[in-house]
């Protein structure tokens, strides 16, 4: 069956059938056109058939701008998982976190979404050569899609971008334009160069096919929720309360919106989300501007961020419409500092082994600012974009603490050791702190054996009540013990006055960890003789371990 999708205006409302490379409104001249699909039809269709269709992004083949599926160009895109943060959760107390996995495309960011479907409408539009501006990954990812398609890329990128990014752009044969100056006036230099030389440009958030790319985000999350929070039941599509992303130009929220309101309208959800958009404080044009209460955006002319492919400086058309979703359905804009998004980062591999690169990490910054403020209740189902992979790029952000060099002949210290390798590792630990958990909850008691494993080379002893907890102190004399108060036997409360009155362990340091509101009476009992008292499912990682090692010291 040909589909039939009609071009919408977005300033005069004007409506056109599809055309491929129409570029702007034939009435008014706008820039921004929405295609409308058949909701009817796509929800009959979906109902019966979606279950059963091959899980990549075309899937929802119905409602995205392509005429013949001959000219879908694709490496399995999209579908990506959708997983629970569950150590996240326990330490922040919000046990409904997911992130989308979007490091799980064919170049481990969802501008594959983007790519994949640009690329195929080029294809079908016969273009063969083809302009595009980019901070990094869309270059990367078109770069790939148009080798498959036999289209010829130009790629302009700021001088910021890693010699490692631009170095994937040319290892897939696109010639690489370096620019030394911001993305914005990189952009224009790219408009420039395919006006000149009369070639195609791709004009990101304006390109209708990269905008509706991103709806296959919304619809993955809504389906995919569904299977995770309900018995399976075809058509049980799910809204989160929230959607966090990292934002540069806006392109996915704008697209993600689309696909919720597409949902909506077909009755596969009853609600929309609220967006949260995270930009870099060093260029956080849409953040200031909704802040200022400023109907259009203040561009930022001189990013300071180290995250250059979050640096768009000037949000154009975009900002007016994802600050009106956010002022008419609730939503939030809030910066992070670059030092934020490397630290939550660090919290993500080490604490859910996910691997993301900066500019994606930024949203989980924002998340954990939002918590702080309460912006995001307990309750709520919250959805993070891990929008892309980390790269051999950000070796310089890793710290190298953890790579002990081992050297077999030098280190044979001790002849009579034997093992030069043996020898060398017992230096190691000689040095090792030790610090015992004393937690009944097998959750907690992994997620604090987890904190400190990441963190450092510490001993860890672990008891789950307080009477093999006190033998374990006895016997092991910890450098610290860490102490839920809550316990079988013999509780928190009960073997802190055991230790405290035994003078080989009074010395030892102990910081309650609890998930009992305390009254002031057993407030008094704990004073004075604990170095720290931390809620469970409240502390951030990096408050306890702050307590912790300031009590090694
Ligand atoms: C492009 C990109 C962003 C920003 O996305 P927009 O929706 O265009 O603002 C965030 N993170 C990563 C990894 C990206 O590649
Ligand atoms: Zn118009």
């Amino acid at each position: 069956m040909q589909k039939k999708i009609t071009l919408k205006c977005a300033n005069c409302d004007h409506q056109t059938p599809y055309q491929l490379k129409l570029g702007n409104c034939p009435e008014c001249g706008g820039d921004w056109l929405d295609p409308l699909y058949n909701p009817n039809e796509t929800r009959d269709i979906w109902l019966k058939e979606l279950s059963t269709r091959p899980n990549t992004m075309w899937r929802y083949w119905e409602l995205l701008p392509l005429l013949n599926r001959q000219n879908i160009v694709s490496m399995g895109e999209g579908y990506t998982p959708l997983f629970l943060l569950s150590n996240l959760g326990l330490m922040l107390g919000y046990p409904n976190i997911y992130l989308k996995d979007e490091r799980q495309g064919p170049t481990s960011s969802f501008k594959d979404r983007q790519a994949s479907l640009a690329i195929s409408v080029f294809k079908e539009s016969d273009i063969k050569e083809a302009v595009v501006a980019s901070t990094g990954n869309v270059a990367i990812s078109y770069s790939a899609y148009s080798a498959r398609a036999g289209i010829k890329l130009w790629a302009f990128l700021t001088s910021t971008v890693s010699q490692d990014k631009m170095r994937e752009t040319t290892l897939y044969g696109t010639e690489v334009i370096k620019v030394t100056d911001t993305y914005d006036k990189t952009k224009a230099v790219a408009a420039q160069f395919a006006r000149r030389k009369k070639i195609f440009l791709d004009k990101g958030v304006k390109n209708i096919a990269a905008k509706e790319s991103m709806k296959t985000v919304a619809f993955e999350i809504a389906e995919q929720l569904g299977l995770a929070l309900s018995a399976r039941q075809p058509g049980k599509f799910v809204a989160p309360d929230w959607y966090i992303q990292s934002v540069s130009g806006g392109l996915g929220p704008v697209g993600v919106w689309k696909g919720f309101q597409e949902l909506k309208a077909m009755g596969f959800i009853d609600k929309m989300p609220k967006l949260a958009h995270i930009q870099a404080e060093g260029c956080a044009p849409m953040v200031n501007s909704f802040r200022a209460g400023l109907e259009e955006a203040e561009n930022v002319l001189d990013p300071q961020t180290l995250i250059a492919t979050v640096a768009t400086g000037s949000p154009g058309a975009v900002y007016p419409h994802l600050r009106n979703i956010a002022l008419n359905y609730g939503g939030h804009m809030e910066a992070v500092s670059d030092g934020d998004a490397f630290r939550a980062m660090h919290v993500m591999a080490q604490m859910e082994g996910v691997s993301m690169e900066p500019a994606a990490a930024i949203a989980v910054a924002g998340f954990f600012k939002m918590v702080k403020q309460k912006l995001i209740q307990p309750d709520e189902v919250v959805v993070i974009n891990c929008s892309g992979h980390t790269f051999p790029v950000e070796k310089h952000l890793l710290d190298e603490r953890r790579v002990h060099a081992l050297d077999p002949l030098t280190d044979r210290l001790d002849p009579g050791a034997g093992e030069g390798v043996l020898t060398a590792l017992d230096k190691l630990d000689g040095r090792v702190k030790s610090v015992a958990i004393i937690e009944d909850d097998p959750g907690a008691a992994r997620l604090l054996r987890r904190i400190l494993q990441a963190k450092g080379n510490y001993n860890i002893l672990e008891a789950n009540n307080g009477v093999t907890g006190l033998e374990l102190i006895k016997n092991e004399r910890p450098d610290l013990v860490l102490l839920d108060l809550m316990m079988p036997y013999l509780d928190g409360f009960g073997l802190l006055e055991l230790m405290k009155a035994d003078e080989n362990l009074a010395h030892i340091p102990v910081i309650v960890v609890t998930a009992k509101e305390l009254t002031a009476q057993e407030k008094g009992q704990l004073s004075g003789r604990v170095e720290a008292l931390l809620q469970k499912g409240t502390f951030m990682e990096d408050d306890l371990l702050g307590d912790i090692l300031d009590a090694l010291e």
